[in-house]
């Protein structure tokens, strides 16, 4: 016999997956007389039973140990609201209540952490707004959608998302937001103007980004210590997508600018440094080349240059990258190609293919992103999608 007791969202009790009827107690006619046992004022269970806060705690606890996206998103999954919210007033309720409300929003953060990390954004905002559709007033939850809004360069929405809190902490408790949030807010106004000029021209991805968690921290770091980092490796694997991800991912490191130069489509060596130049912005003077245009204007700017897909035009970027890593100390250089640049202080690092539960991860978004009649089920997945991703 299943008895399975939720206490999350509202209390209510089923016996082998049928609910028992809210007000009407009969769990002793449905469990039998003997399950029940009345002592001392103590109504107890004879038969084991689940209960939804042991299992939420428990795939909380579990996530945590694996440290992976998809399980903290399951532990989320199984938070259905506050516990016993009809016994609000109860004393005994309240501060188990609390505990375990925080130990969602803390997942949810975390999560939104990570998908902001792979620069999935919009995965980022929602995680964090799953936290304030049941706290209103969690000042952790609005200072992450601050500096996610402003590291994405929407000033706006960042102050926005302040003055809600603030309009709400005032309506609700005539109180003002900590010390940290105001701090936050202080420095968001400060650098406003300059996160508006800051130059942040990648390409906007119109597909969700998939799996790569570890390929772009480590990617990440790289760009950190190496000037020079291409990623290799054959037609498709998903080098641009990657590079894209982790320079946005990196961006707020480079303050004065990253620009992403598409070099797929040129077929003439002799334009790569006009075209990295027009990318960035640059007009060149006529009787100077676009090399030294470039090298000149990015002499003293912090700031990331993506060449993608350089593997025909493979001399003329060599060239171009040794001369602006010669002059621009602060610049820094991520290509993509097929083949080695083999200038000096490139730094390689390859990048394989999806591992098959990404694979199948990509195949079921572009699927769903298509359209919502198609949803990859197990039944699907296996093995026949194996098949097709691992070929
Ligand atoms: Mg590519």
């Amino acid at each position: 016999m299943g008895i399975e007791i939720r206490l999350l969202g509202g209390f209510s009790v089923s016996v082998d997956g049928e609910a028992v009827p809210a007000r009407a107690w009969r769990l002793r006619k449905a469990l039998g007389a003997d399950a029940i046992v009345v002592r001392d004022e103590l109504v107890t269970l004879a038969t084991a039973a689940t209960v939804d806060v042991d299992t939420f705690e428990a795939a909380v606890a579990a996530a945590r140990t694996a440290g992976r996206s998809a399980e903290l998103e399951a532990a989320t999954g199984l938070f259905a609201g506050d516990l016993l919210p009809e016994d609000r007033y109860e004393a005994w309720t309240e501060p188990r209540r609390s505990l375990l409300r925080e130990q969602f929003a803390s997942v949810c953060l975390e999560l939104a952490e990570r998908h902001e990390r792979r620069g999935r954004i919009g995965d980022a905002l929602a995680c964090a707004q799953r936290v304030l559709e049941g706290e209103p007033l969690h000042e952790p939850a609005h200072r992450f959608l601050m500096s996610c809004y402003a590291r994405a360069g929407r000033r706006q929405d960042a102050l926005q998302q302040f003055e809600r809190l603030r309009a709400e902490l005032r309506r609700r408790l005539e109180a003002k937001p900590d010390a940290v949030t105001r701090a936050l807010y202080r420095s968001l106004l400060a650098t406003s103007v300059a996160d508006e000029s800051t130059p942040r021209r990648l390409p906007v991805q119109l597909t969700t980004f998939v799996g790569r968690e570890h390929e772009l921290k480590e990617v990440g770091e790289l760009l950190g210590s190496k000037r020079m980092l291409t990623l290799t490796g054959a037609g498709g694997t998903g080098k641009t997508r990657l590079a894209v991800a982790a320079a946005e991912a990196a961006a707020s490191r480079f303050p004065d600018g990253t620009w992403f130069v598409d070099l797929g489509r040129l077929t003439d060596p002799a334009l790569v440094g006009e075209e990295a130049a027009t990318a960035v912005g640059i007009q060149v003077p006529a009787q100077r080349s676009s090399a030294d245009a470039l090298a000149q204007h990015l002499a003293h700017r912090t700031a990331l240059l993506l060449l993608d897909t350089c593997e025909h035009v493979i001399d003329a970027c060599a060239v171009l990258v040794e001369e602006l890593l010669r002059r621009c100390p602060q610049l820094t250089v991520l290509a993509t190609s097929r083949e080695p640049l083999r200038c000096r202080g490139e730094h390689l690092w390859r990048v394989s293919g999806l591992c098959l539960p990404e694979a199948v991860e990509l195949l079921a978004a572009r699927a769903s992103e298509a359209g919502p009649a198609f949803t990859l089920t197990d039944a699907r997945a296996a093995p026949s999608t194996n098949a097709t991703c691992s070929s």
